[in-house]
């Protein structure tokens, strides 16, 4: 019987009563892998019941206390780093190295929540006015949830799961329906660490949870990370929501991430940085880089060197120790990113590998597609200007730096950039000039580590903060001041003027 993969809410696993469910693929073999339940208005309410229950006391534990079972938890996820990425390959597709180095990236935000008494220190002012002292208390929210794509199944929910609960919030999951499981192996050794029952819990479901929670008014938070439709649609549908305090929502978008090649660039490490950053985890990352931009003569040798590389890459089962690249996540994702290659054709760009027809032998009915390369993709073409999310690199000739810079603050999104130069000036122009929320300089994929914050710029990320990292206990924490002063500081009588200080 095929597995139903469940919620987990208050602290254990529990049936679906909702009758919805969904199938789950391993897109290396195309078979049904489990299913999935997909949850109904009343069981998010449930779920949201029993993360208000456990608020009050998990607000009050001690930072110190609540950093200690995340150090747990670390351990934990240190000793089933091997489970995890079997778990992510299994359901998305990626090849095993790939997924493991998603596991340790999650770890690493973990690593940063576990310092939570340094990071909830604030501003202390001795003696602002007379005898008064001025500091500040950030506090949790209460209920929080994070709304999870299906790319980083582990990775993602760690940018908010820890933070939230480090800094005293609980918190409801509701992961990507097309690889649901690795949330309930983060759920599992979470209370294996020691968490109490409520404060972590898991929604499975589609459009119908995400609404519910969008529209519970003991919601406190929202984080979202996936399209940018759907992360336009939680913003402009958080912002209307009624309830005691107005819904506080982070949404991450998509992406379509440039990479600069200027012509005093190290040629071969460029080449090997656009293989990486454009067929890793084939394509399907939102720092993947999907455009390179060729600056001046570098266009043909650029090119003449990407074409062997992406006729070699190995594209297999994902759990093969050699392959590069697996399939990718169903086919419908599939049938998505050939028709962009089709719409790519017709709109004159040169296809100089085409990845279409890739058959992986004793894999016939995976989700396979080879690497696929354009060149002379130019700012109108559908391939240039939407997010494919798949195997595909478009090269992009410009004739000088300017250009570079002019072409990419056009576009709509501005999630990640790279450049390669060997030219300090030329790389401190461009990190200043260029409106994208995070740049690399040499570096392919500059997504910021734990104890940094990731986020995009423009349509890449609707809200004022980032995730993770110090902007991240911004997002999960609410601001308060306090002034204090004791009996014999206060002067006798009523003051009808603003209090100034004396
Ligand atoms: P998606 O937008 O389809 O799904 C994301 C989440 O939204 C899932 O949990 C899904 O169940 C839910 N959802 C889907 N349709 C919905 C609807 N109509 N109403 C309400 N909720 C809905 O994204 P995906 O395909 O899972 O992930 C890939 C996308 O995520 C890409 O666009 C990628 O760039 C983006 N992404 C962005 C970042 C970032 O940090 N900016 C990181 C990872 C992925």
């Amino acid at each position: 019987m095929t597995q139903l993969i469940q919620h987990y809410i208050g602290g254990r696993v529990t049936e679906s009563a909702s009758g919805r469910k969904q199938d789950v693929f391993n897109p290396a073999t195309g078979e049904v892998s489990a299913q999935v339940a997909l949850a109904s208005v009343e069981e998010v309410n449930a779920a949201v019941s029993a993360a208000q229950a456990a608020a009050p006391a998990w607000a009050d534990t001690a930072p110190l206390k609540r950093g200690r079972i995340l150090s747990k938890f670390k351990e934990l996820i240190e000793q089933h780093h091997d489970d995890l990425a079997a778990a992510i390959t299994r359901e998305h597709g990626k090849v095993f190295s790939d997924a493991k180095g998603e596991v340790t990236r999650g770890l690493e935000v973990v690593e940063f929540a576990c310092g939570i008494p340094q990071l909830m220190k604030t501003q202390f002012t001795d003696n602002i006015g007379g005898g008064i002292d001025n500091w500040q208390l950030r506090q949790p929210l209460g209920v929080t949830a994070g709304i999870t794509p299906f790319n980083f199944p582990f990775m993602v929910p760690m940018w908010m799961a820890p933070v939230a609960i480090a800094t005293g919030n609980t918190f409801i999951l509701k992961p990507s329906e097309r690889d649901p499981s690795p949330s309930l192996l983060i759920a599992d050794l979470l209370k294996r660490a020691g968490l109490p029952d409520g404060v972590f819990n898991v929604v499975q479901g589609d459009k119908v949870a995400v609404d519910a929670l969008l529209q519970h008014p003991q919601v406190n938070a929202v984080s979202f990370v996936g399209s940018t439709p759907i992360a336009e649609y939680i913003y402009t549908e958080g912002a209307k929501r009624k309830g005691p305090y107005p819904l506080r929502v982070q949404a991450l978008g998509g992406a379509k991430n440039h990479l600069v090649v200027m012509p005093d660039a190290n040629l071969e490490q460029a080449v090997d940085a656009l293989i990486g950053a454009a067929y890793g985890s084939a394509g399907e990352r939102c720092m993947a880089i999907s455009v390179a931009v060729a600056v001046g003569g570098v266009a043909d040798k650029l090119v003449e060197a990407l074409i062997p590389r992406v006729k070699a890459l190995k594209v297999k089962n994902g759990m093969e120790a050699d392959a590069e690249m697996g399939p990718v996540v169903t086919a419908q994702h599939k049938a998505k990113i050939e028709g962009y290659i089709e719409d790519g054709v017709q709109s004159g760009a040169r296809l100089l590998v085409d990845g279409r027809g890739l058959k992986v032998p004793g894999h016939d009915n995976g989700f396979f597609l080879g690497g696929t390369l354009f060149d002379h993709v130019t700012p109108e073409m559908k391939i240039y200007k939407e997010e494919i999310f798949g195997p595909v690199l478009c090269v992009v000739r410009v004739p000088d730096f300017a250009s570079a810079v002019q072409l990419i603050n056009a576009h709509e999104f501005g999630n990640g950039v790279s450049l390669f130069t060997s030219d300090g000036n030329t790389a401190r122009e461009f990190s200043r000039r260029i409106e994208v929320g995070m740049v690399g300089i040499n570096v392919p994929i500059p997504v910021p580590m734990a104890w940094h914050s990731f986020g995009g710029w423009k349509r890449s990320l609707f809200g004022d903060t980032h995730a993770y990292g110090e902007e991240g206990i911004r997002f999960y924490t609410r601001y308060k001041s306090v002034m204090q002063r004791w009996p014999d500081s206060i002067v006798k009588g009523a003051e009808f003027t603003m209090p100034v200080a004396k």
